[in-house]
């Protein structure tokens, strides 16, 4: 089967090479993408000798193209990246760029018919319904990455069946268990340094905030066609059950695991098959010993309560949730916020936008750039949806 990975030189794009060069009889990558990482994409060429790579960044794909054996052909620019997509014969593209920038290429790859492994979520939060609506229409299909959604996939089976709730896991981040006076004065180092998951930066800022549970409330919404009310997020610190399923009858069926990003990357490329996962640990459940679990604290981490505030809304509101949050997140990690501004940005901004209905794309671009205009513009200080979460 032929892979072409989005955002290559990442966390998950990494994970989705060591998965590939596992089975290299039965898995071959054809095509990689990224931004600028012009070293971690060479090494990742001379690993997959790939036919093509695209670097986004134009200066970066140039000195790629100097560092690349003749067989893989380097193209650069966004363009590009949308024109390979649309030539490449049938693939799975794994869509893990990070952040709403990966729009573009996964409706590409929707609209393509190519099947969709879903790693980045913050296009299926801005763009659920149009996503949905491109993969019906090239007729491919759509296989979460995500753990917890992989999780909920594989409990609800195909075709899925009712349910009564989706329970969504979460490990709480590095800040489990803290109060508002002591998250005042964090630094992005110890915000960066999340228990369980090694992640991208903005992903495990997102863990720190719970803001990433809120986006993955939207994305099951999405994904499984769920109402928000049937959608629960529970916190679960040894990160074993990666989410579960109750059904009408209150029986519940979870997924369960050692935490290992390469499991649902893998499932996500073979289902319906399951294939060993070399590299990952197995778990042993006499050795975990004991699985807890407990209520998220919603005063201290107002992300889920933010992201359903904008899920029920609905039209642009979760399309600003989400670019309020990117440029709060890069604000944070550049020094120009503090850890609860990230969360006070997100309210405020959120609080002053008047939702519009979202058909087109262009509409969802105009609800994204405004919204980032008015989170770069934002100050700590004033605002009416200041700790106002309800
Ligand atoms: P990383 O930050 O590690 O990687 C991001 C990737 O996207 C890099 O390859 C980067 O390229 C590329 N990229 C960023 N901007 C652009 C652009 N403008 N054009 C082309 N490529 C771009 O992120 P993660 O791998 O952690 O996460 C990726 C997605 O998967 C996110 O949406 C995240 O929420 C989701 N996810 C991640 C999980 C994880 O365990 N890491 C778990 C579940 C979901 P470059 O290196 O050149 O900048
Ligand atoms: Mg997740």
């Amino acid at each position: 089967m032929n892979v072409v990975v989005l955002g290559a030189t990442g966390s998950i794009g990494r994970q989705t090479a060591d998965v590939v060069a596992a089975h290299p009889d039965r898995l071959r990558v054809r095509g990689l993408v990224a931004h600028r990482d012009v070293d971690g994409m060479a090494a990742l060429v001379e690993r997959l000798a790939p036919a093509w790579v695209v670097l986004t960044d134009r200066d970066a794909a140039a000195r790629l193209q100097v560092r690349v054996p003749a067989g893989t052909v380097v193209d650069a620019g966004m363009d590009r990246v949308i024109a390979r997509i649309q030539d490449e014969p049938p693939a799975t593209v794994v869509a893990a760029m990070s952040g709403f920038v990966g729009l573009g290429p996964t409706l590409a790859a929707a609209e393509r018919g190519h099947r969709l492994g879903l790693a980045n979520k913050e296009t299926m939060v801005a763009a659920g319904g149009l996503i949905r609506e491109a993969v019906r229409r090239g007729g491919g299909r759509l296989l979460p990455m995500d753990s917890e959604h992989s999780a909920i996939f594989q409990a609800l089976g195909e075709p899925a069946r009712p349910f009564r709730r989706l329970i969504i896991t979460a490990t709480g981040g590095p800040f489990r268990g803290w109060d508002r006076a002591r998250l005042a004065h964090v630094e992005a180092a110890a915000a960066l340094n999340h228990p369980v998951w090694r992640m991208g930066r903005k992903n495990t800022i997102d863990s720190a905030t719970l803001m990433n549970k809120g986006l993955e409330v939207l994305e099951a919404h999405w994904l499984f066609d769920a109402p928000l009310d049937q959608i629960d997020v529970v916190v679960h610190p040894e990160a074993v059950v990666h989410s579960l399923v109750e059904y009408p009858d209150g029986a519940m069926l979870a997924q369960l695991g050692m935490p290992d990003m390469r499991v649902p990357i893998q499932l996500a490329l073979t289902w319906p098959e399951r294939w060993e996962v070399p590299q990952a640990p197995r778990l042993t459940l006499a050795a975990v010993g004991r699985l807890t679990f407990e209520e998220p604290d919603h005063d201290v981490f107002p992300g889920v309560a933010l992201a359903r505030r904008a899920g029920t809304v609905g039209g642009s509101a979760p399309v600003v949730l989400n670019a309020a949050n990117e440029v709060a997140v890069e604000r944070f990690l550049a020094g120009a916020l503090r850890f609860l501004d990230i969360s006070d940005l997100v309210a405020d901004v959120l609080a002053a936008h008047t939702a519009a209905p979202v058909e087109r794309l262009d509409d969802i671009l105009a609800a994204d750039a405004d919204a980032r205009a008015a989170a770069r513009a934002w100050s700590p200080g004033g605002g009416e949806g200041r700790r106002r979460h309800g």
